[in-house]
C-alpha cells in the first residue's frame, strides 16, 4: 500500500476500508497493446463506487509503449 491508501485505511471505518480495497481490486487497467493488466489497487490507486469503463493514455509497465489502457471492472 502507498501512503494514500494507508491514510484512507487509517481514517475510514474498517468496513469502508475493506469495501474500498475490495472494489479497487476488481478494477483493472489493461494495455491494449500487449494485453498486460494490473489491478487499480496494485497500481496504488483507489477506484471506489465507480461505474463505467474508461480509456487512458499511459506508458505500459510491461511493453514500455505509450498506449491506450482500458479501465474495466472484472466480473461485470
Ligand atoms: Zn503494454
Amino acid at each position: 500500500m502507498n501512503w494514500f491508501q494507508k491514510l484512507l485505511v487509517t481514517v475510514l471505518p474498517a468496513s469502508w476500508a475493506q469495501s474500498m480495497e475490495a472494489d479497487s481490486r476488481q478494477w483493472f487497467m489493461k494495455c491494449l497493446n500487449c494485453e498486460f493488466e494490473q489491478s487499480y489497487w496494485d497500481l496504488g490507486g483507489i477506484r471506489w463506487k465507480a461505474t463505467g469503463n474508461s480509456r487512458n493514455l499511459r506508458t505500459c509497465p510491461s511493453c514500455g509503449q505509450r498506449s491506450w489502457h482500458m479501465t474495466y471492472k472484472k466480473g461485470e
